[in-house]
């Protein structure tokens, strides 16, 4: 959420924003409810002081100006329960605006509506040169027996998956040496809820935009959320942190789930798109300084290219559009790693600055050593999500013999294994 005086100060700025993010906005109504709103507010105080004087001056008033002022005194009562009434309703009905403004990109975003438009900024790692027809990651597993999406459909339906053997024990080994790996570096491992009620899916701003991708148990008034990024968001909501408790460095373990309603027919079989997955989300909330934001953000993403390096993956680094990263997003870079039997890089990780469009929304704040309270910062980046990474894992690693090579750092997970 950005802040009603920025939006009446910078209307142009927030009008491009929504424009660049393909967004329809109504910043005419915001305004004018914004007007009504202060005018409100400015008759409501107005009339207290008045209500206020005439109570000051009773005493020692004259028996008919003592009746005349207990008769202003009730008009005025009546005013205010009305004025009050209104500049509540306008107060709702702004903020319920509000919730819908998108966040400034930086400049530096390139401008286009969706991933087609974003950048590579590098390409690290060399992609494998097979001596020999490489298999996907189905025809691999398949050999192994490692996953089963037919039977599982019965039970689950579609994008449903079992993992089973070395491939389980894979998957637990990622996430759990991604979370020590981040806890190694100061950041601490947090297992939080995905069973989360809607109003954290708002101060995170999934709602209302993605909406339609989250799973909902109208019975609980509760939603399956699709990132750990919304039980953080909601942990510290209504707190103001001391500074000297800054930052906040979370490694957020959470299952995931999505409905996947957008994504139509695509990536039906295998371990792509999922309704449920895991991930190790790293979250950070810090002070409102843009300078320490872009710290994190290089961190986050050094931390995710890390992970990827010591999987010795092929991956690339883009720069993601305006129309590709979202409402909140100041900035967004994704991680694309090399998939050889689709022969192009997908996304894997994604690394976004908010600035403080979520903390405000979380109502998230911290004061300064001068005792002055502002909103937080707040950002999030995948650290490791699986199913999806075990697609170029197994795939980049493949053997002639259909067996996958292990990184050296997850072999004391598999009993020593080389080869699966
Ligand atoms: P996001 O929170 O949308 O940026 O997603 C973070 C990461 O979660 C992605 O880069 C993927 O690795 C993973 N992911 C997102 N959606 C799915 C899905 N439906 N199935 C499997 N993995 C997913």
């Amino acid at each position: 959420m950005l802040d009603i005086a920025f939006i009446r100060n910078n209307t142009a700025a927030v009008a491009e924003a929504a424009r660049v993010k393909g967004m329809t906005i109504d910043l005419d109504r915001i305004l004018a409810l914004d007007t009504a709103l202060r005018r409100g507010k400015t008759r409501i105080e107005t009339l207290r002081a008045e209500r206020n004087r005439i109570t000051a001056q009773f005493a020692e008033a004259s028996a008919p100006l003592r009746a005349a002022g207990a008769e202003r005194s009730r008009a005025i009562a009546s005013a205010l329960t009305a004025l009050q009434g209104n500049a509540g309703e306008t107060e709702q009905t702004l903020r319920d605006l509000l919730l819908t403004v998108p966040n400034l990109p930086w400049p530096g975003a390139p401008v286009g509506p969706d991933e087609k438009s974003n950048q590579v900024v590098r390409a690290v790692g060399d992609r494998p040169d097979f001596a020999f027809p490489p298999l996907d990651h189905l025809a691999i597993a398949d050999r192994h027996g490692w996953i089963d999406q037919s039977r599982i459909a019965k039970v689950a339906g579609a994008r449903s998956y079992v993992l089973k053997g070395r491939l389980a024990l894979l998957e637990q080994a990622l996430l759990f040496d991604t979370s020590r790996r981040l806890a190694r570096e100061g950041v601490q491992p947090i297992a939080v809820p995905a069973l989360v009620r809607g109003n954290a899916f708002v101060n995170t701003g999934h709602f209302p935009f993605a909406r339609e991708d989250t799973f909902e148990l109208p019975r609980d008034g509760a939603y399956l959320a699709g990132t750990a990024e919304i039980a953080l968001t909601g942990l510290h909501g209504g707190e103001i942190i001391d500074e000297r408790d800054l930052p906040l460095l979370y490694a957020g373990f959470s299952p995931c789930f999505r409905r996947e309603a957008g994504s139509g027919g695509r990536d039906v079989r295998g371990l792509l798109r999922v309704h449920q997955f895991y991930k190790v989300e790293q979250y950070v909330i810090c002070r409102d300084d843009p300078e320490e934001s872009a710290h994190w953000h290089g961190r986050l993403l050094a931390n995710a290219e890390t992970v990827l390096q010591a999987l010795e993956l092929p991956y690339q680094v883009v720069e993601c559009s305006t129309g590709d990263m979202g409402p909140g997003k100041v900035r967004m870079n994704d991680i694309e790693t090399w998939v050889p039997n689709l022969g192009c890089y997908r996304e894997t990780h994604s690394c976004s600055t908010l600035h403080d469009w979520q903390a405000r929304r979380a109502n998230i704040r911290w004061r300064d050593r001068r005792g002055q309270v502002r909103f937080c910062h707040t950002l999030n980046n995948t650290a490791i999500a699986t199913p999806r990474i075990l697609v170029p894992l197994i795939e980049n690693h493949q053997t002639p013999q259909g067996q996958v090579r292990v990184p050296t750092f997850l072999r004391n997970y598999l009993d020593g294994e080389e080869l699966l």
